[in-house]
C-alpha cells in the first residue's frame, strides 16, 4: 500500500503519518508515503495555485494546471506503475467514507489523495483524474488534509502487518456490522463500579455470548441505522 498526497501543506501530512502506529508502519515500509507539494507547480512567480472563480462569488478556486502537474509527479512515483491508481478527491460532496470503503481502498497498490482548499478545485481537472469523491461527513472543513489523514489511518489499519496482535482490527466496531461491546481493564472495581462478573469467570463461551448480546444492544441503542441493516442482512425485519 502506497499513499501519495497532493497538498499545499505536506508538513501536516508527514507529521501525522509519522506518528504512533501508522508512523511505525511507514517507518518499516509496510505503508509507503509520498507528498507532492502543490506550490512547486504554481504557474506564477508568487507561488500561488488559486484564482478567482468565473461567474463571480466569494472565494478562490485551485487551478487546473498545478493540480494536473502535481498528479503527474505522483504518477512518477507509483509503487505499481502498470496498475491505474485510485485517485481520491476529499470533498464534502463525496460519498461518506466508511469501513467498507476503507477495506476496498486497502486492496489498492497506490492511492493518490487530492486535498482541496479555498472553494475547492476547478471541475475540469477533477473530471480528468479523480476516481473516487469521498467525504468524511456532512460538514465543511477548511482543507482536505484532515480528511486524507482520517482515511489513510482507517485504510492503513486494514493493511496486513500494520497492527500487531495487541492492536488487532478483528473485533472492532463495524467489523461484523455491529458496534463493539463495552470493555473493561484493571482494577475490577473502580469508584464503586464493578466489572460485569461474567468477564471474570474464565468461561469463554459465555463471555462471547455476553459480548454479542451487548454489541447488539449497543448498536440498537446508539445506531438504529446500523441495527436495521444488521437485521435485514439476517432476513429479520
Ligand atoms: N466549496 C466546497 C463545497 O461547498 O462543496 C467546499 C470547499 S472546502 C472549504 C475546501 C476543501 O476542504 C475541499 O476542497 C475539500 O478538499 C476539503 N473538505 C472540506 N470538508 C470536507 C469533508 N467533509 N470531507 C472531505 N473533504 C472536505
Amino acid at each position: 500500500m502506497h499513499f501519495h498526497v497532493i497538498t499545499l501543506f505536506p508538513d501536516m501530512i508527514e507529521s501525522a503519518m509519522n506518528t504512533s502506529i501508522i508512523g511505525r508502519a511507514v517507518g518499516n515500509g509496510i505503508v509507503g508515503l509520498d507528498t507532492v507539494n502543490l506550490k512547486e507547480f504554481s504557474q506564477n512567480s508568487y507561488g500561488s495555485v488559486d484564482d478567482y472563480t468565473y461567474g463571480g462569488g466569494a472565494g478562490m478556486l485551485m487551478q487546473c494546471e498545478p493540480v494536473w502537474q502535481a498528479y503527474h509527479a505522483a504518477l512518477e512515483r507509483l509503487s505499481s506503475p502498470d496498475k491505474p491508481p485510485r485517485v481520491v478527491y476529499t470533498t464534502p460532496q463525496g460519498s461518506v467514507f466508511d469501513e467498507k470503503i476503507a477495506a476496498d481502498l486497502a486492496t489498492a497498490d497506490d492511492v493518490i489523495f487530492l486535498c482541496g482548499h479555498y472553494e475547492g478545485i476547478d471541475e475540469r481537472v477533477l473530471e480528468e483524474i479523480v476516481t473516487d469523491n469521498l467525504s468524511i461527513g456532512d460538514y465543511v472543513l477548511t482543507g482536505g488534509e484532515l480528511p486524507s489523514l482520517v482515511m489513510m489511518d482507517a485504510v492503513s489499519r486494514l493493511v496486513p502487518g500494520v497492527l500487531n496482535n495487541k492492536e488487532s482490527a478483528e473485533t472492532e466496531s463495524f467489523n461484523n456490522g455491529l458496534l463493539e461491546y463495552p470493555q473493561y481493564t484493571r482494577p475490577s472495581e473502580w469508584n464503586g463500579k464493578k466489572v460485569p462478573p461474567i468477564l471474570l469467570s474464565g468461561d469463554h463461551k459465555k463471555i462471547d455470548k455476553w459480548r454479542m448480546k451487548e454489541s447488539i444492544k449497543r448498536t440498537r441503542e446508539r445506531r438504529s441505522d446500523l441495527y436495521r441493516d444488521w437485521l435485514a442482512e439476517r432476513g429479520i425485519y
